[in-house]
This record gives C-alpha cells, structure tokens and sequence, in this order.
C-alpha cells in the first residue's frame, strides 16, 4: 500500500546486463510500500546505432519530467553516453560511496566507509591539448570555480548529515594554479560549516594514508580525475572493483540539486549478458542511493543494508564465488528487506 506521492523515475536501458539489472531493481521496487512508475529510455546501441539523437532526446525529455533517473550499463562506440548525459544534463559533482562489504575478501585490514565527491568536469578529461610535432605533445588542465564549489557544498553538506569531516585532496603544491584554486573554493566552503572539520591533503599522500588508515577518511573532495583514482583505488581496497555504485548532479543556480542520475559504476558484461548469472548489487545500492535522494531514506538505508546482509550470509552471485542467479540472489534482499 502506498504511504506517499508516486515516485517518477527516468530510466535509460542499455547494453548487456543492462536489461537484468533493471529486473533486479523493478523486483526491489515492486516490493517497497511507495508507488513508483518507470519511464522507460531506450539507450542501446541498436537504437543508438540508427537514431543516437532521437535516444538522447528520450532521455532528455524523461529526466526533465522526473529530475531523477537509473542508468545502466551502455556500450561506448562512437560518442559515451555517458558524456553524452553529462553534457546535457550539465552534471558537475560525481558521488561514490565505498564500503567495506563484510565478507568479501580484501588484501587490506580495517574497514572503508569512504564517500569519494569528485568534480565531474575539467581536469585533464576534457583535454584541449595537441601534438605538437611527432615527438611532443602538450595537455590542458582545467579547474573552474563554479564546479569545485558544488563538489565542496555537496561534500560538507554529505559530511554534515552523517558527522563526519572533509577531506580536499589534489596536488596543490605542484598544480599551483588549477589545484589552489580548487582548495581555495574548497576553503572557502568550509568556513559556511563551521562544525565540520576540514583538511586538505596532498593527494598522493592521501593514497597511502587511506591505506594504511581506511578509517581516517570518509568524506574525500576532489578535482575530477583524481577523483576517479580514488573511487577505483578504494574500490581494490574493498576487493569488489564492478560493485560500486555512482550518482552523478547538477545544480540550479541556487546551489540546489536540480537532476540526479544513479548507475552501478560497472560494465555491460557481454560475457554473462543473458544468462541470469550478473550480480545486481551495484545496480540495487545505485536505486537506494536513489530512494535516499529522494527523501525514502529509511528505505535506501534498509536497502543498502540489505544488500550487504544477504552477501555477508554467503548467498552470492558467482562473482562472488555462491551459487545464486540474479534472481534469486534479488529475491533473497527482498525477503532481507522484510
Ligand atoms: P564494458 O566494455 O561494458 O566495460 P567489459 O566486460 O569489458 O564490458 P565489465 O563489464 O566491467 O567490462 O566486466 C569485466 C568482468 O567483470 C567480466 O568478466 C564480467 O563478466 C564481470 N562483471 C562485470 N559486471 C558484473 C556483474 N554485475 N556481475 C558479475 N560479473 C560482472
């Protein structure tokens, strides 16, 4: 029975797993005491392949009408989908949650609960540069106020909300220019919480400490390709690089958050496409991550502990070295989530 408004969500439809992935999340949703509709995107590449404008204008018009969306995996051919959605939904700060997930093995001791806040534009990712002769070639590193703000403010509020500190990593000491800036934005948020406390670390030292110190860490800001480092580095740590789960903003001129878009971080699969036997678990902490956007954070929380319990209890998928198929592994969360 329904206990609030209906909950509309875009939901863009890709390659490979994609399609079970999205059952997974339907299984989950179909049990949740909220009615929630799906608007579905096709963003295969056989739709791509034959009208990859006419696909990006579904999903335009989709997340303008719902302002939030579940993506999945898609095959990049020509242009990313991926960047193609950044682009048009002006997305600015990537948000990575990673934690240890009891019962996975790790090569490391102590426990990640680490959120990586990273700056989703610029760096060196939307490089500008070029070859200059055969045997040179120079690159264009680019930090802008306007995004380090929204990553900052999406970090301290994140810090906030579960009493933690902040951490602004880069390499402000070499990068002097674009990496001070970045800081000094960073800074500057810091002084609007005054109850959060706030460090800056060089970001090479904030690999081995995290290392040699998971628990130091929980909320870590930080320019864009560093900020993909991090999530991967503290994906290894928490042995499970394809199960993470990534949500990715864009901001009114407010500083509001204005479209959200959640997605497990891995691939399409092609290898177990089809066959029932992916882990859908990325896909499941991406739609709590979701639910906690917007405002069912009891039940992303239950969710996301879900997920977590049912994989500690041994009853995996095969990646994980259990026996499950996709959909008894989702169905074990459901009856999890009670
Ligand atoms: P893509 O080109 O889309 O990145 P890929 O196969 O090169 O696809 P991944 O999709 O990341 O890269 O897959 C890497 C390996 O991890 C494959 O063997 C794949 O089967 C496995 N894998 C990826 N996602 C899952 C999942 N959700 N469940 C189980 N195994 C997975």
């Amino acid at each position: 029975m329904s206990t609030s408004l209906p909950l509309e969500i875009a939901e863009f439809h890709g390659d490979g797993i994609s399609s079970e992935l999205s059952a997974a999340v339907h299984a989950v949703a179909d049990a949740l005491p909220i009615d929630i509709t799906f608007h579905d995107v096709d963003l295969t590449l056989e739709r791509r392949r034959t009208d990859a404008e006419g696909s990006y204008n579904d999903a335009e018009k989709a997340m303008r009408k719902c302002r939030v969306a579940m993506k999945y995996p898609t095959v990049t051919e020509d242009a990313s989908p991926n960047k193609v959605l950044r682009d048009r939904f002006d997305f600015s700060v990537i948000h990575r949650p990673v934690a240890t997930i009891p019962g996975v093995e790790t090569r490391i001791r102590g426990t990640v609960d680490l959120h990586v806040v990273r700056i989703a534009t610029g760096g060196t990712y939307e490089d500008p540069g070029r070859r200059i002769g055969a045997d040179s070639a120079i690159s264009i590193r680019l930090i802008e106020r306007r995004p380090s703000f929204q990553a900052s403010m999406f970090a301290f509020k994140l810090a906030e909300r579960i009493g933690a500190n902040v951490t602004s990593a880069s390499k402000y000491t070499i990068q002097r220019n674009t990496d001070s800036l970045f800081e000094e934005v960073a800074a500057g948020v810091a002084q609007k919480f005054p109850n959060v406390g706030h460090e800056s670390e060089l970001f090479d030292a904030l690999l081995a400490k995290l290392i040699m110190n998971p628990e130091g860490y929980r909320v870590v800001v930080t320019p864009n390709e560093y900020g993909d480092f991090l999530s991967d580095a503290a994906c290894g740590m928490i042995g499970s690089i394809g199960l993470g789960a990534s949500a990715s903003y864009s901001f009114d001129n407010d500083g509001n958050i204005l479209l959200a878009m959640f997605d497990p971080a891995g691939g399409t699969a092609p290898d177990i496409a089809g066959k029932g036997l992916c882990n859908p678990s990325a896909a499941l902490w991406a739609f709590s991550m979701l639910l906690d956007h917007v405002g069912q954070c009891e039940l992303g929380a239950k969710l996301d502990a879900a997920v977590r319990s049912v994989i500690s209890s041994g009853n995996t998928t095969g990646d994980l070295g259990g026996s499950l198929n996709t959909e008894q592994f989702t169905k074990a969360v459901v009856l999890e989530m009670g």
